[in-house]
């Protein structure tokens, strides 16, 4: 059975072995010569010595940072007052190079005789991890610098903020301008965005997001807006797990934004006459007519085609025929209300949605179109091109009750307009608002 070795029981040989195999150097010191009395293994060791040269050395001449004997007495007074001292510095070898030690120096007394014990540690190979560390992390500081266009550092319970110099430049601003407070982000961010930044942050702060993400428009300097991609996450915490830290970096977005609304332009808008398509009809037409079905309101459609259009391509080319279809589109749109949409659905035919208008109202506002297009002489090259147009109007909730429905019932009665001679308005009502001019 094994015995318990208890403290008493460790003989003097033992000891020793202890002592002779520590990794650490211990060394005993008389506090008013300064001199080493004892040194253990790992002691003279580390200096490159035997133990006797070691031994009767002033640790003056062994540490790098200690410079005379009188900075010796006020650090021998300090460790009797406090009764134990820590010191990093370094100490030398015989070979004259240096050994980075943290060493922690306590009084001890026997016999009425006081002595320092020091027990010094080799820490090159902590030094070397904490300085590659350091390297690195300016490496990787530098290269995510280098590929955003800025970024910055938030200690959340000082509101202090670091904003990169690359971040201040892409805003305008020089390096010494910003305050480096949370405030003069915010001054910075898009009214009407800002909200929306605030939350994104919080709920990564709270933790309900992995990170933080946001696109938003900023001021620069000169008070215009540029997009920016801001990315951020918690960076430190607390010993408790609270967040204390957020960096994050930011990427100027502009140009790749306006070329986003470039497409979404060309996606939505007929190249020709700059009307909307056929593809914004759908998307508007459903919000509007969800918007009368919750507020119990009309809303009418009206579809409408020109007149042998064909005839003026072939009397006059296809080019005027283009001229047509765009003057009369600038014509239109400057003669219906701010709340009507009107779209090129395709060819010579046209759509208008209006809002909050019965049937009666679409019909009289149909009527008034019709009217104004049959007055317009349109001067193409020699030519003076006259143009009329048949219209079908329809209306929610009478008519139809969906996009499909209404669009039927608007479309027959634009049929029945044109198989009753062209330049009218028909509704399903099969009524002719007024003869023709
Ligand atoms: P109606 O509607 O009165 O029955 O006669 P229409 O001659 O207008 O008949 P249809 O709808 O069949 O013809 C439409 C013509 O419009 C055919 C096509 O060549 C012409 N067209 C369609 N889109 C364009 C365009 O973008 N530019 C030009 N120049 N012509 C177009
Ligand atoms: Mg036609
Ligand atoms: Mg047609």
């Amino acid at each position: 059975m094994a015995t318990q070795t208890s403290e008493a029981s460790i003989d003097i040989p033992l000891l020793e072995v202890i002592r002779e195999s520590m990794m650490d150097a211990v060394y005993l010191i008389d506090p008013e010569s300064s001199n080493i009395i004892w040194v253990n293994r790992a002691g003279y060791k580390d200096l490159q010595m035997e133990q006797k040269e070691v031994l009767h050395h002033s640790v003056l001449s062994l540490q790098k940072d200690v410079h005379c004997h009188e900075h010796w007495s006020k650090i021998a007074d300090v460790i009797r007052q406090n009764k134990k001292f820590t010191f990093v510095g370094s100490h030398i070898r015989k070979d004259g190079s240096e050994l980075p030690v943290e060493v922690n120096t306590s009084l001890i007394e026997h016999q009425g005789k006081e002595y320092f014990l020091s027990v010094a540690r080799d820490i090159s190979t902590r030094r070397a991890i904490e300085a590659e560390t350091q390297e690195r992390s300016e490496q990787i500081w530098f290269a995510v610098n280098a590929c955003t266009d800025g970024l910055w550092d938030w200690e959340i319970n000082s509101d202090h903020v670091y904003f990169s110099p690359q971040l201040k430049k892409m805003l305008g601003y020089g390096p010494e301008e910003m305050q480096p407070v949370v405030d003069t982000w915010k001054n910075n961010v898009h009214p009407e965005d800002l909200p929306m930044v605030l939350q994104s942050l919080e709920e990564h702060i709270q933790g309900k997001r992995e990170r933080y993400e946001a696109t938003y428009r900023m001021s620069n300097r000169n008070g215009h807006y540029i997009w920016v991609h801001d990315l951020g996450c918690i960076s430190l915490r607390s010993s408790c797990g609270k967040p204390m830290r957020v960096t994050g970096m930011v990427k100027d977005i502009t140009d790749y934004k306006q070329q986003e609304f470039k497409l979404l332009e060309l996606a939505a808008y007929d190249e020709l006459t700059k009307l909307r398509n056929r593809r914004e009809f759908k998307r508007i037409f459903d919000i509007q007519l969800d918007f009368a079905k919750r507020h119990e309101s009309s809303l009418s459609l009206c579809l409408f085609d020109f007149d042998y259009f064909k005839t003026i391509n072939d009397q006059y080319g296809h080019l005027a025929g283009d001229f047509v279809l765009k003057e009369i589109s600038r014509i239109l749109i400057n003669n219906i209300r701010s709340t009507d949409f009107l779209f090129r659905w395709g060819g010579e035919e046209f759509a208008l949605i209006l809002a909050n208008t019965s049937l009666n109202e679409a019909e009289v506002l149909a009527e008034e179109l019709r009217k104004l297009l049959s007055q317009q002489v349109l001067n193409y090259a020699e030519h003076k091109i006259k143009i009329t147009g048949s219209f079908g109007v329809a209306s929610y909730p009478e008519y139809g009750k969906n996009q499909s429905e209404l669009f039927l019932a608007a479309d027959s009665a634009l049929y029945q307009a044109k198989s009753r001679g062209r330049n009218l308005v028909c509704s399903p009502e099969s009524e002719i608002i007024l003869e023709k001019n």
